[in-house]
């Protein structure tokens, strides 16, 4: 290939979204005509509240709305996003610390291009969501991985995370209730991270847009509570796209100290300017609004919870621990490679081939664990209807049986 034809290093040393790429593929199967179960991106199958669709509608037609806005967002958003701090974590922000994004995907993108300088390295407790990686690695920095597996109930292990350190660990990230596993890191351990960091000098990247999605009596703990101290060197980020059922609206933010803020502004200025007035109107509803809807989509979820765990530990070879938060199961698979399965008796010698077997051959959509730095495991989202979710277990158990 021609010199100037080649694209550059950085986007050639990232590797695509594998959580959207298996929910292109499962609605492209269907849109084809084929039955396929999705149990792939984490997308909540609820429609979004009525109020919140109602306030998109209003601000469809205030001409105020036809303006851009300030870049960090709607005034009356970000004193909304600061109030909800308060009310949930239980401490005060202000709004100018918090940035309105475009998903909470853009803020985990510019934390670390405002953080980061090349071979800065980010610790990062795996499994991991798919994005981590991919956006330290795209403001030049190191991730950093640290395993804790199904044994240890994905719980990390503070000292496997102290062995990590080096001089160039410039932050943490801490996701609970997590994505791939479910888990929701006990209190202990959020506690030990946040002093951790704060000896080490380390900034916390804590990702809690699952806040609210936690069961059998698990409690989301947040470092800002656990220790006030690390406050001044974290960063949350969040959105409205688990709690309201609003994936597609695009609205995320960080709340971080004020300088970092002013730096994602400026960043952001130059990126993408401001999020969609309309979806800011309506998350405004949403974050302004109550918890009603949230607590009755968890009751849903956590019916599904314990049917998904249920059938998954029925398959002889698989292995799932119960999550106790947000809607993935994230079970151990190393079971089912190397034997035969499916009617045709198809050997896969990776959960990458498991999935893409389950989906060929019983069109059921999963996203290996390998997307998520640890292969051996699928990921499933249990955020859609009881039947589809029974009916994919089913194909799912008989495919293992050879049928
Ligand atoms: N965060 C969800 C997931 O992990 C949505 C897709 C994505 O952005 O990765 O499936």
């Amino acid at each position: 290939m021609a010199q100037w034809q080649t694209f550059s290093d950085r986007i050639n040393h990232v590797a695509p979204s594998a959580t959207l790429a298996v929910d292109s593929k499962a609605k492209a199967m269907k849109a084809a005509g084929l039955d396929v179960i999705g149990f792939g991106a984490g997308e909540p199958d609820f429609p979004t509240p009525a109020t919140i669709v109602d306030a998109a509608a209003q601000a469809c037609r205030e001409p105020r709305n036809y303006k851009y806005t300030p870049t960090p967002g709607l005034p009356e958003l970000r004193e909304a996003i600061a109030a909800k701090v308060l009310r949930d974590s239980g401490y005060e922000a202000t709004a100018d610390q918090v940035v309105v994004t475009n998903g909470g995907k853009q803020a985990v993108y510019e934390t670390f291009q405002i953080l980061l300088n090349d071979g800065d390295e980010v610790i990062i407790p795996t499994p991991y969501w798919t994005s981590y990686p991919e956006a330290v690695k795209l403001a030049g920095g190191v991730p950093v991985e640290v395993f804790a597996g199904a044994g240890r109930d994905f719980e990390p292990d503070i000292a496997a995370i102290e062995a990590a350190r080096t001089e160039r660990t410039k932050a943490i990230i801490v996701t609970s209730p997590n994505n791939p596993t479910g888990a929701v890191w006990s209190r202990e351990t959020i506690r030990a991270i946040g002093e951790w960091a704060v000896e080490h000098h380390v900034w916390v990247i804590s990702d809690e847009i699952y806040e609210h999605l936690n069961y059998d009596g698990a409690k989301t703990a947040y470092v800002g509570v656990e220790v006030p101290e690390c406050r001044d060197q974290l960063i949350v980020l969040n959105g409205v796209a688990k709690t309201y059922a609003m994936p597609g609206w695009r609205v995320g933010w960080m709340v971080a100290p004020a300088e970092v803020a002013k730096a994602a502004s400026k960043l952001q200025g130059h990126l993408s300017s401001n999020v969609s007035n309309v979806s800011q109107r309506a998350a405004l509803a949403a974050v302004a609004g109550p918890l009603d809807e949230v607590y009755m989509m968890r009751e849903a979820f956590d019916a599904r919870r314990k049917a998904i765990v249920a059938a998954l530990n029925e398959i002889d070879g698989v292995y799932c621990p119960t999550p106790t938060g947000a809607f993935y199961a994230f079970p151990d698979v190393t079971g089912l490679l190397g034997r035969p399965l499916g009617a045709k008796g198809t050997v896969v010698g990776s959960s990458a081939e498991l999935a893409a077997a389950l989906l060929d051959e019983a069109h059921v959509a999963a996203v290996p664990g390998e997307a998520f730095g640890a292969p051996g495991y699928l990921r499933f989202s249990y955020a859609l209807a009881d039947d589809q979710l029974a009916e994919g277990m089913r194909r799912f158990q008989a495919w293992v049986a050879g049928k």
